[in-house]
């Protein structure tokens, strides 16, 4: 069903309540199914649509290469992790749908309550001062923007799929740390605060082989698992640029020995 026959139900009820005011359990009851029926039918994003989305990301990062063009890491080492990758994409496809389904139920339920709470204020006979038109709008906004929020979630889902293939590549493949990159410049991107301070800082993954063998140190730095993932929360598009050298670190942040290793190249 359209947005369209979702406005002319609540056109219809809110007529109705105007008519005859709230009168009985019954008619307030057949008007909740109505715009139900209605509501039910206004989804901008099927599961067809999200399993499409997260494969096409899967497609260009995994089948192309994307990540191993990205992580400059040796193909052999990426096509070990590839099972994990796949495991990660059937995760996310299962995860994004929920995440959808219950969004939806949220908006619907919210939007339902706010028309029960209207009408059952009309009083019985109906009311000569009702704002047909503000009614109508504020109800129908709230139904309106379902649309709309399923598509930012489901490009937030894509977002954090992709900072979670790269995570995965980065870990398994022996990354050391990581560059925090935020879009805080970007036009109409709302940066957090924070993300924006941490942009060009460096992360260390904790019990990296660097750290392991004593060729590199914190140096003030913190962990990647002292603060959120990139991606982690809602509508973040920070991500991080990986390290995967000693000689990609600052010279503060390597030891004696890792100076030494740096040499012999
Ligand atoms: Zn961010």
């Amino acid at each position: 069903m359209s947005i369209q026959t979702f406005s002319d139900v609540l056109r219809r009820a809110i007529a109705d309540f105007e008519t005859h005011g709230f009168d009985s359990e019954e008619r307030l009851a057949r008007w909740q199914r109505e715009l139900m029926g209605a509501a039910e039918g206004h989804t901008a994003i099927t599961a067809d649509n999200l399993k499409r989305t997260l494969t096409s990301i899967y497609t260009a990062q995994v089948t192309k290469g994307g990540l191993l063009r990205a992580h400059n890491i040796p193909a052999w080492k990426f096509n070990q992790i590839a099972p994990k990758l796949q495991r990660e994409l059937q995760r996310r496809i299962m995860a994004a749908a929920q995440l959808i389904k219950l969004n939806r139920e949220e908006m619907i339920a919210r939007t339902m309550r706010r028309f029960s709470g209207w009408a059952t204020s009309i009083p019985i006979g109906g009311s000569e001062a009702v704002d047909r038109k503000e009614e109508n709008a504020s109800i129908k906004k709230a139904l309106k923007s379902l649309p709309y929020d399923e598509r930012r979630v489901m490009i937030d889902q894509a977002g954090k799929f992709k900072a979670s293939l790269s995570n995965i590549t980065a870990t398994e493949t022996g990354a050391i740390a990581a560059v925090w990159r935020s879009h805080f410049r970007a036009a109409g991107y709302n940066a957090r605060p924070d993300h924006a301070e941490r942009d060009g800082k460096i992360f260390v993954i904790r019990d990296n082989w660097a750290m392991q063998n004593g060729l590199m140190k914190l140096d003030g730095h913190q962990y990647t698992d002292d603060i959120e993932m990139p991606a982690e929360f809602v509508y973040c598009q920070c991500r991080y640029k990986y390290l995967y050298n000693l000689r990609d670190l600052p010279d503060e942040m390597l030891t004696d020995k890792g100076r030494a290793s740096i040499k012999r190249g």
